[in-house]
């Protein structure tokens, strides 16, 4: 059978790149589609259509209302073509589509909220301490945005860059993953469908280290939005030499989720287990390190492997499962590494730990429960991003905290308690840039999201993120009729 094939979209044109490579659907391991493979002569062209864009009236002297309404019509579009969008996305990710429909869904309040933003941001006016001078500043669109994002939840993770961006007036060129990328060549359609200027909005994918370095070390690029590994993050800082671009990374981590012996355990399980295994455990805030009191270790052991066991592995295509494959070989290769490591190194098998048996082909693996002595565990210290939770036990308050922070990434938390003040304390003490109290996975386009340490800086979605596309103009404006006497002296 013809494989389908994609197209990249520069300048307001959708065309064929001049090599493609092969896209692998995770649920049967087969190629289904060719997608182009952008050579470091078109991410120029994307860029450089992206700067021309920028000072294009068609875009550049649109009010920032005017651009707030094309992002309304875009979220439109995204919601009207949520089904079309989740089943790209399903099937070029694995990623279930009870899930992808749902964030799909979602994402279109992504685009919604920057665009009742676009028109709200202000710049400041000041009483300066100088006679007849009015000083005010203007924010403005910071310039060309590259955003890069990796495999696991590409629609998601484009629109809090993209949303921002547009919303400020900046221009982007949007590099989808080499794994995956067909839901955003798709939304392409649907950004040149909304009507954006040509240029305003480009859309390409291609390798890391050609396309991905070419266009983070472009010099018309004056920011990077990047959501990856912690590696290629390191990169990336090193490509943005040539630009001086400024740089977020959102990147992975090791969240531990922590539960004490008041907590309610049935409650506190099922947060346990959206943490780890929705996405298939493939989500950077994925709770993979289980801190709990050892009073209640056992009595949670037994609820976490009963509901794992029961989660219904299969075709993600299918709205009943709950559980799909792994997006690539790679990834499951990682996972069982990992596991394979964490136990020849003391860690125990709770359940899991291999590919399940029944699925001849894909890129499946169980729900798995690693019970931990020690933090230096392969399971416990590195981010698998797979289905996998490994537990610790704790003593006592202080011996919680230390492990809760016992990691160079510092993404999300969870705090599973019914005392207040501990609840509380807790939030204060934990290194981490989300706290979830009492829940988990918990997301909004009104809350910022982001990490400390090795997970990262910056901060996406909430009203701070869009003046992260925004640079300061200052303002002076002399409104004395009298000529300047003195042009030695600094006023
Ligand atoms: P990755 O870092 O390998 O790739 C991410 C993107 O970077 C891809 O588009 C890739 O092509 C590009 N890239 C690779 N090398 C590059 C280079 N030299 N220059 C420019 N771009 C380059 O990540 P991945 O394996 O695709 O994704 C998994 C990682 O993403 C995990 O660590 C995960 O935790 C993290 N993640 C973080 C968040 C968050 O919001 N914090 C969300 C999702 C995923």
């Amino acid at each position: 059978m013809a494989l389908e094939k994609f197209q990249q979209y520069i300048d307001g044109s959708f065309e064929d790149a001049s090599e493609t490579f092969e896209s692998i659907n995770p649920a049967d391991g087969k190629a289904w589609a060719l997608m182009p493979s952008a050579s470091v002569a078109d991410v120029d062209r994307a860029v450089l259509a992206a700067h021309n864009a920028l000072s294009n009236p068609a875009w550049a002297n649109l009010t920032a209302t005017q651009r707030g309404k094309l992002l309304y019509k875009l979220a439109d579009l995204v919601a009207s073509n949520a089904d079309a969008l989740a089943e790209l996305e399903t099937k070029d990710t694995g990623k279930i589509r009870r899930e992808t429909k749902a964030v799909i869904l979602y994402i279109a309040d992504y685009y919604r909220y920057f665009a009742g933003l676009a028109d709200k941001v202000q710049g400041a006016h000041f009483d300066v301490d100088k006679p007849d001078m009015e000083a005010y500043t203007r924010r403005e669109p910071i310039g060309v945005v590259a955003a890069i994002v990796p495999w696991n939840s590409q629609i998601f993770l484009s629109a809090v860059k993209l949303a921002p961006a547009l919303a400020a007036g900046c221009t982007v060129v949007l590099k989808a993953s080499e794994d995956g990328p067909a839901p955003l060549l798709k939304l392409a359609q649907l950004i040149n469908e909304a009507g954006f200027p040509p240029g305003v909005v480009n859309v390409i994918t291609g390798m890391g280290e050609t396309c991905g370095k070419a266009l983070t070390s472009h010099r018309l690029v004056s920011r990077i939005a990047f959501t990856g590994g912690p590696s290629t993050a390191r990169r990336i800082v090193e490509n943005s030499a040539q630009n001086l671009a400024l740089v977020s990374l959102e990147l992975g981590g090791k969240s531990p989720v922590l539960v004490f012996e008041d907590a309610d355990l049935e409650s506190a399980a099922n947060a346990i287990v959206s943490g780890i295994f929705a996405a298939t455990g493939q989500s950077c805030v994925a709770g993979s390190r289980l801190i709990v009191h050892e009073s209640v270790h056992a009595k949670l052991m037994e609820i976490l492997v009963s509901k794992a066991q029961r989660i219904k592995i299969g075709d993600p295509q299918d709205l009943e499962t709950e559980m799909g494959p792994l997006a690539t070989q790679r990834q499951l290769d990682h996972v069982n590494d990992v596991v394979t490591r964490s136990v020849a190194s003391g860690a125990k098998l709770l359940t899991g730990g291999k590919s399940p048996a029944e699925f001849e082909a894909g890129f499946y693996y169980e729900p798995t429960i690693l019970d931990c002595e020690i933090s230096s565990t392969a399971c416990v210290a590195e981010e698998i991003f797979g289905p996998v939770l490994s537990v610790l036990k704790f003593k006592d308050d202080a011996e919680a905290l230390l492990l809760a922070n016992d990691s160079e990434y510092g993404l999300a938390s969870g705090v599973f308690t019914q005392n207040l003040g501990r609840a509380h304390r807790f939030v204060r003490s934990i290194r981490a840039g989300i706290v979830w109290v009492n829940t988990y996975r918990m997301i909004s386009p009104l809350v910022p999201f982001g990490g400390y340490g090795q997970s990262g800086t910056g901060r996406e979605a909430g009203a701070e993120s869009i003046l992260d596309y925004t640079r300061t103009k200052s303002v002076w404006i002399n409104t004395s009729e009298a000529p300047i006497s003195d042009p030695f002296v600094m006023r």
